[in-house]
């Protein structure tokens, strides 16, 4: 098969910057491509790295697209260097066949609560609109201080909510075992990557936390592509894997490879638009396995709300999904 490449560069302000580890996240870069077959059919997808989590950058992307040509087929595509995942999963989801998905189905979201005290009464509004999952995020100021707002959580959540910790790779061993031992009676759904990937021995260690107490581990920031499943696998992880389909190069065969494991799988944005939503989210509502609440409830996210993703809402519906036209997306960066 032979197809017309073209792609297109993106820079989109966020509403507010985000806080990373990293420090601030002002802007989401990343590239469009677009596939032409012969008959004139185009298919889409979108390459967003995040290069602090360890991907290729945008810039890298965008040079090897020039690089490419105009003109491409599968030998080209193959050829890629497997350093740039986020471009090869953008050219694989654009030539992917598309199973379809009912129309009706849905998938629950998790609501995402601010840091600190002011998560508080900010989960008063998605509580009334339904959600009953939610997501906080942790190892951002002192311990002690961080365990007295979890039990105040606790106390302003329905025994029907599930809450999730995300630590952001943030603790020590010290901080993760005062933590685990505090959440081992409350009800905590897991916690996210309470250990940096890069710490020293943090493959153990985290291998160490999830045996050693009953609550869950997920693991986000040391799954950064396709080979980083493989290996945790591999390692015979027990916990959740956080899956960000835009990061993956191959999501098919991840996929596959988590179900045969029978893994437990959270399905997540990587904050990408809502062209590379689409596939994320199809491979989220596909996903055979335990059903989880999936961590899509990040739009809006975009000065330009044209480039958002499905509004955060309770469940999700595919109808909601398919409305997105990835045509009209790659004309709006025109
Ligand atoms: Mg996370």
């Amino acid at each position: 098969m032979h197809w017309r490449f073209s792609y297109r560069r993106y820079r989109l302000p966020f509403r507010r910057p985000l806080r990373t580890a990293h420090g601030e996240w002002r802007e989401r870069e990343g590239v469009y491509v677009r596939l032409e077959d012969a008959a004139g059919m185009a298919r889409y997808g979108e390459a967003a790295p995040i290069p602090w989590f360890g991907t290729e950058t945008a810039d890298e992307i965008e040079a090897a697209c020039r690089g490419l040509g105009p003109n491409l087929d599968g030998e080209a595509i193959a050829k890629l260097p497997p350093g740039l995942g986020r471009l090869r999963s953008a050219l694989a989801s654009a030539l992917a066949e598309r199973a379809a998905v009912p129309r009706t189905a849905v998938l629950p979201i998790a609501a995402l609560l601010p840091a600190g005290r002011a998560a508080l009464a900010a989960a008063a509004a998605p509580l009334e609109a339904g959600f009953r999952v939610f997501k906080w995020k942790v190892g951002v100021t002192d311990v002690a201080d961080e365990l007295v707002i979890l039990d105040d959580l606790c106390a302003v959540l329905p025994a029907s909510a599930k809450l999730r910790l995300d630590a952001n790779g943030a603790w020590d061993r010290r901080s993760a075992e005062r933590w685990l031992t505090r959440c081992a009676d409350r009800p905590v759904e897991f916690v996210e990557q309470p250990i940096a990937p890069g710490a020293r021995g943090a493959d153990d260690l985290l291998l160490g936390l999830a045996a050693d107490y009953p609550t869950a581990l997920a693991l986000d920031e040391s799954l950064v592509g396709d080979g980083d499943i493989e290996r945790w696998l591999g390692l015979g992880w027990p916990g959740v894997f956080i899956v960000k389909p835009a990061l993956l190069a191959d999501l098919p065969a991840a996929v596959a490879r988590l179900a045969a494991a029978r893994s437990s799988v959270v399905f997540s944005a990587a904050l990408e638009t809502a062209l590379g939503a689409q596939t994320a989210l199809r491979a989220a509502f596909l996903w055979t396995g335990e059903p989880r609440a999936s961590g899509f409830g990040v739009w809006p996210m975009f000065v330009d709300s044209r480039f958002d993703g499905p509004a955060a809402v309770p469940f999700l519906r595919w109808e909601e999904v398919e409305r997105i036209d990835p045509e009209a997306l790659w004309n709006a960066l025109s």
